[in-house]
This record gives structure tokens, sequence and C-alpha cells, in this order.
């Protein structure tokens, strides 16, 4: 069974809490960010790229426990960054733990073996290593942009099975998937001993450096029946049997983005793990002043329109599932239809409380400073603000509300706030960390380097890393 009963109960028994106090927005699964700092650049990551005085900060972990306790999901995922890095990653798991949280901590297991012989973990029911894998030996060090992840992640898959860990994978497919090879990795990785595979197409991120590689639906729908057609007895998926008849084109689902909501540095991420539209402060802030209406493919959002991502459907298909007799026998008759028969189934700063406000008289309203503001928080450097009042303000602007403009300071730690009303300008100042020059450098890099290594040329890693691993 690729997940225990216990989970399947925890999960079961909270929908229909939810179903009996009639609450239609709410999370099965919290993701928690508690850096955005990773130890690599991979090509199709939209969550790294920023200024180095943001990818030093960590959440504090009263904060990350505080917004578990608020959003009340029975799974919590844990990605990044690399939360292997996070200073206080054993700590935030313990106390997960003793609040019989389910948690997926995504890693791509550089680091695992290391945190596992210092004793960070204990194995446990209620934890389960995510490992990132996205697909065989070259598929993958290629995906990630470096050499030897591979068989430094399969090491530690083996290391963490043996000590008796939970252990899945986790694979995102790209355009340029080969098929016959990504069934073999399956085999691969359910011989290594992995619980279950998530396989997820490629999140379409704004700001990855390979902009080439993400699935249109079609092509998605075609992808996941090719891979999925026959599966092999042995296969276990980490995903609910509707969710993959979903990937398949088999099955209409609609997104339901509150569903997995993610808490990160600068709070609840509007509306999704993969959009970036504002923070709200609280997860109840979040619910209730978000325009779900606005999200989702049915709302005829560009930005919507291919996405087909866990975040947005896998707790569309878990509702479905666990909310009527009718959802659950459409899970059973997707169970036995061949669709995978397996498929049964981040320097340390507060968090974001306390913001420093600075006020002034009121600024008038101009659009080009509304355009200038949109465009600073899609900017992935630092600004430089300016106010009513003469004063200057320098950080990485992560939010725009109607009554303030909340950012990072360059140079102190913290957030700051200023009053919308007061703002009279903004400027980029800083690089632009997601330009998307680096893709194009690295593919260059890559090329250069393996023909120098084919040539006889001594090369010590291919990679955008220098240092060996
Ligand atoms: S995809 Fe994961 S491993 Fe790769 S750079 Fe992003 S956070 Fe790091
Ligand atoms: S469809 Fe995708 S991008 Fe749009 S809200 Fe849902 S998860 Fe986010």
């Amino acid at each position: 069974m690729a997940v225990p009963l216990s989970q399947m109960w925890a999960v079961a028994s909270y929908v229909l809490r939810q179903r009996v106090a009639r609450r239609r927005h709410y999370a099965t699964v919290l993701m928690l960010e508690p850096l955005l700092r990773c130890n690599l650049a991979c090509a199709g990551c939209g969550k790294i790229q920023y200024p180095a005085h943001v990818l030093k900060k960590e959440m504090a972990v009263a904060d990350a426990l505080a917004a578990v306790e608020e959003c009340g999901a029975p799974i919590i995922s844990i990605p990044g960054g690399e939360p292997m890095m996070y200073s206080h990653i054993g700590e935030l798991v313990r106390e997960l733990v003793a609040r019989k949280k389910y948690i997926y901590l995504c890693t791509n297991a550089l680091l695992l073996k290391q945190r596992l012989e210092e004793g960070v973990f204990s194995p446990s029911k209620f934890l389960t290593f995510s490992v990132h894998m996205d697909g065989d030996r070259d598929a993958h060090d290629f995906a990630v942009c470096r050499e030897g992840t591979y068989d430094k992640a399969y090491e530690a898959i083996k290391l963490a099975v043996s000590l008796g860990y939970r252990v899945t994978t986790n694979t995102t497919l790209f355009n340029h998937v080969d098929v016959a090879r990504t069934r073999r990795f399956f085999d691969e990785m359910m011989a290594l001993g992995v619980e279950s595979m998530t396989v997820s197409p490629g999140y379409s991120y704004q700001k990855a450096p390979d902009q080439h590689g993400f699935l249109k639906r079609e092509n998605t729908y075609q992808l996941f029946r090719s891979l999925l057609e026959n599966p092999r007895k042995h296969w276990q998926f980490n995903q609910s049997p509707l969710f993959m008849q979903f990937l398949m084109g088999k099955l209409h689902l609609e997104c339901t983005p509150w569903g997995n909501p993610c808490y990160t540095l600068f709070g609840w991420q509007r509306p999704c793990y993969l959009l970036q539209e504002g923070y709200a402060r609280t997860f109840r802030e979040l619910i209730e002043t978000t325009d779900w209406d606005s999200y989702g493919r049915a709302s005829g959002n560009p930005k919507c329109a291919n996405c087909m991502v866990h975040c947005g459907y896998e707790p569309t298909a878990v509702h479905e599932t666990f909310n009527s007799l009718g959802g659950f026998l459409k899970t059973v008759a997707a169970t036995f239809a061949g669709v995978p028969d397996s498929a049964r189934g981040h320097n340390i700063t507060p968090p974001p409380v306390t913001r420093r406000v600075t006020t002034g008289e009121a600024a008038p309203d101009a659009p080009e400073l509304e355009r200038a503001l949109r465009d600073a928080v899609d900017f992935r450097g630092d600004v430089r603000i300016t106010t009513r009042d003469g004063g200057v303000h320098e950080g990485y602007l992560f939010n725009v509300s109607d009554d303030l403009v909340e950012y990072f300071p360059s140079r102190e730690a913290g957030v700051a706030a200023l009053r919308r009303a007061d703002v009279t300008g903004v400027e980029r100042v800083g690089r632009d960390f997601a330009d998307g020059k680096s893709w194009e450098a690295w593919v260059r890099k890559y090329h250069e380097q393996k023909a120098a290594r084919a040539a006889g040329e001594k090369v010590e890693t291919i990679g955008i890393f220098s240092e060996p691993l």
C-alpha cells in the first residue's frame, strides 16, 4: 500500500469534518517554505531567484508552527529552497510530528546522508522524505544542472530506506522527457525501495531560467497517457487516482488553489504555490480576501490555461474522493480502470509580523506609479522606493496592498512597510536574478564541458557549481 491507513484516515476524517462544517475553502496540504536558498540551481525552478539578503533569511520555527496551527491541514509539505539547509529543520520536524502532522520533506537529497548521520531525524510514520529525482542519471543531472546529483541522491535514498524511513520520489516532467527511459526509471526507483512516486508536469514558473521546457495541456495528456499506459504492477504513486486520470485527460477537474496554500517568508502567497500575486498576513485573510474566481482554467486567466500541477488539482481530487459517495465510487472505479493500479490509492529574521511602518503625508495616485509598483513586485532584484517625506528606502519589494507597501530592507533584518499613500516613486536598482541569461549560459557551459571531457580534457565537475559535490 502506497500510504499508511492512518494517513488516509487522517485525511478522510479531516475532509468529512470540513463537510459537516459546510466549509468550502479549506486546505488539505500546507506547503511550508522556511527558506528560499538552495544548493542547486535547476533550470526549471522559479523559487530561488532572489537577492542574497533574501536568500539568507529563514523563517522562525514559532512562525512556521503558528501557520500550521492556523491552517489546520493534516499534511505539511516542506519545500524551499532546500529544507536540509534550514538551520532548524530537526526542531521543526519534531514539533510537527508531536502535533501528528504527516510531513513530506521535499529535498534534493544532497545533504540527506549527512543529516541522517548527524541524527537530525528519527524514523516515524509521520515523516516522509520526498526526494527530487527528475528521471534517470542523465535526465536528472541535466534537469538540475549539475553532474553527480543523481548518484548522490540515489545513495541517500538507499540509506534512508535501510534506516526505516518512509521515502518517496518527486519527479517533474518537462517536454523533452523520454517515455521509455522514464518508465525504466520508475522501475529503478521502486527497486530501490521507495514507498511511492509523485509525478507532475513542470510548473510554468514565470521566473524559471528555462522557459521552453514546460508542457502545454494537450502535451501533458499525451505524455501521461504514454507513461502510464500498461503500468507495471509494482509501480506505486503517491497521488490520488482521480488526479492521475486528470493528467491523462480522462477526467475534468477545476483548480482549487486554496487546498494547497503556500506559507513562505513573505506571508501567505496568493493565489497558489506557482503564482505570486501578493501575500496575506494570515490564512484567514488569504481565504477571505483572495479573488478565487480569477484563477483556474474556467476563469479564463491565461496564467492558468496550461496549468495542471498537483498544488491546484490534487486537492480537488481529494475533495471529490471523500466529499460524496459518488466521488468515492469514482475513485474506486479509477483505481480498477487501469490508471496505475498502484495509484490506490532558509541568517535568521523575525517572522513577518512586526512591520516598521513609515508614514508621511498622502501622495497623489498616478497610473505610472501603479504600473511601476506592479513592475517592482514582479522584479526579482532590489528596488529604491521614495516617499513623500523625502525618505529613500531600498530593498526587495514583495507585496503591495491597498494600504501598505512591504519589503525586506537590503541592509537590515526583518520586514519594513510603508503606507501605500506615502509612496511617490519606485525604481529598480538591483540585478534581476530571473533574467533568463543564467539558463542560456548554463546550456552553453554544459555542452562546452561535455565536449571538453569527450576530447580528453580533465573536467572535474560538469555543472553551474565549480566545486565537486
Ligand atoms: S527545484 Fe528544488 S532543488 Fe532545484 S533549485 Fe529549485 S529548490 Fe533547489
Ligand atoms: S491553475 Fe495553476 S497557476 Fe492557476 S491558480 Fe491553479 S495552481 Fe495556480
